[in-house]
């Protein structure tokens, strides 16, 4: 067993090894300084393990590795042979599924059953990036019979990803698949609070046959590791997932370095809208779905519930029954659909915007207390009435709790769904096409769904209108996040 190296178990997988260190050039070591830190289970409130702390100079041992990577072997695969490496990357990721979602849900607290669903997507977003690696096309362009004018599109070169606790796999396969089908290498920092999945991941990234150093993945804080990232002078692009609050300070850090390019997918308060005429039932449940889904830790959670009139009383009845219906507890359940909220910090934010809601006189339809007295269980919490002027209504929360006003019509919900800092997501219910796509066009959000919720896929670009964000994650949008133009004009003789 190697020195960094810890033994582990969860009640599906039993026991294993997993590596602390952190993972450059294809290799496990400890950090410059010998830090590490520990990584506590949400559902006990237990320490799990250590983890080894990346400091600033470990950034830059591994920007020199992705560096060496980017001019050396990694500049001579093929495009091809890359697509091939990110094929193989998502096969190993399907061989090793249980183990992924296993320590996914010890470490993140999310129920194993959508542990094993995140897994899945990130087989998909592997396949579906390694599917575009030779497809990265450049142009030819006519302007001239004495020149010879054709565009490349070159890979940025090093780049440098941090993404945060709700989504660790998801959101490390979101960022790697399009950095490295486009030919960057990759310096990967994982949030503080769930480090033990991709760490689980980084040896697949040796085994596919990937070269030192072009995905390297360390595990250490924001303000350190994170900050050396976003300033260091040799990274060429920094992506970034997470809060509108970092997104700004990254771009900072960036603009005031070396104006390394910048990709943000920050927060949302997303408009969940239902009309009269909507199939109820089935609005409920995505509406369900779309606040308490991941425990309300999602980027685009449908927070903001408006409810037409005409519906509101019989809603918030079957909302409120369907809501209790929700199994909280042990993520290791199988029934189990909401485990703890991440981290003491986060049930202490989102029981600090309940007591808000409370206090500003917002009515608690059910639940607004935590659940239990061990592990941070919040209970699936609605509130009804409440005004748009509330900081239920205006800031993210990131937990389980909806917020639920009434509307009139399509123009008042609109002007209500738009009135926000936010564009990330939003949602629309109702059998009619017209309302639909009148009032989908009409939301200033980079995604909208109609009669459903969550419907991600890797294939259709995702990402923020106003400051939700910068760029778009997935699709065929997300290799342009790294990739950069080049024309070239030959004269002819
Ligand atoms: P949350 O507030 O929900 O924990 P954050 O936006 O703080 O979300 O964290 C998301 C990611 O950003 C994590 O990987 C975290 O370490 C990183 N991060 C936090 N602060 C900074 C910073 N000042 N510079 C760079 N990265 C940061």
């Amino acid at each position: 067993m190697s020195a960094t190296a810890v033994n582990l178990k969860t009640p599906v997988t039993g026991d294993f090894t997993l590596n602390t260190g952190l993972f450059i050039n294809n290799e496990f070591v400890r950090g410059a300084e010998g830090k590490t830190f520990e990584v506590i289970n949400p559902t006990t409130e237990e320490v799990i393990c250590s983890v080894h702390e990346a400091t600033e100079k470990d950034v830059d041992i591994a920007v020199q590795a992705a560096r060496k990577a980017f001019e050396g072997p990694w500049s001579k695969v093929t495009p091809q042979e890359r697509g091939m490496l990110l094929l193989k990357l998502a096969d190993l990721a399907e061989k090793n599924a249980d183990l992924l979602a296993a320590v996914e849900s010890l470490d993140n607290g999310k129920s194993i059953t959508m542990a094993r669903g995140d897994v899945g997507a990130v087989i998909g977003c592997l396949r579906y990036y390694g599917g575009w690696a030779d497809k990265i096309e450049g142009k030819t362009i006519d302007i001239n019979p004495d020149m010879f004018h054709y565009t490349r599109s070159e890979p940025i070169g090093v780049c440098g990803q941090i993404i945060p606790w709700n989504f660790p796999l998801l959101m490390f396969a979101w960022k790697i698949g399009p950095a490295l089908a486009t030919g960057n290498t990759v310096v990967l920092k994982t949030a503080e609070q769930t480090p033990l999945s991709a760490l689980a991941f980084a040896p697949l990234i040796k085994e596919a046959g990937f070269p030192p150093g072009v995905l390297n993945v360390i595990t250490g804080f924001g303000k350190v590791a994170g900050a050396a990232i976003s300033s260091h002078m040799d990274i060429d692009k920094v992506a970034f997932t997470g809060s509108t609050a970092v997104g700004r300070t990254i771009m900072k850090a960036a603009a005031g370095s070396n104006l390394k390019k910048v990709t943000l997918e920050l927060g949302g308060k997303s408009p969940n809208i239902v009309f009269n005429d909507a199939d109820i039932e089935e609005a409920i449940n995505w509406v369900n779905f779309g606040i308490y889904y991941n425990h309300g830790q999602c980027c685009c959670a449908g927070s903001r519930i408006y409810v037409q009139e005409g519906i509101y009383d019989k809603f918030i009845a079957a909302f409120k029954a369907r809501a209790e219906q929700n199994k909280v507890g042990d993520p290791f359940n199988e029934e189990t659909f909401q485990g703890p909220q991440v981290s003491q910090l986060q049930f202490d934010r989102i029981m600090g915007y309940v007591k808000s809601g409370k206090d500003e006189g917002a009515t608690v339809v059910t639940g607004g207390d935590r659940l239990g007295d061990k592990g941070y269980f919040i209970k699936p919490t609605i509130f009804a009435d409440v005004r748009q002027d509330m900081k239920i209504m205006q800031e993210e929360i990131f937990g389980p709790v909806a917020a639920i006003a009434k509307f009139k019509d399509a123009d008042e919900v609109i002007k209500l769904g738009n009135d926000s800092n936010y564009g990330l997501a939003a949602a629309v219910h109702t059998k009619d096409l017209n309302t639909a796509i009148r009032v989908s066009n009409a939301l200033r959000a980079g995604t909208v769904w109609v009669n459903c919720y969550n419907a991600l896929h890797h294939q259709l670009p995702f990402g923020g209108y106003k400051e939700s964000g910068i760029g778009r994650e997935l699709g065929e949008a997300a290799l342009a996040n790294y990739t950069q133009n080049k024309s070239v004009a030959i004269k002819l003789n």
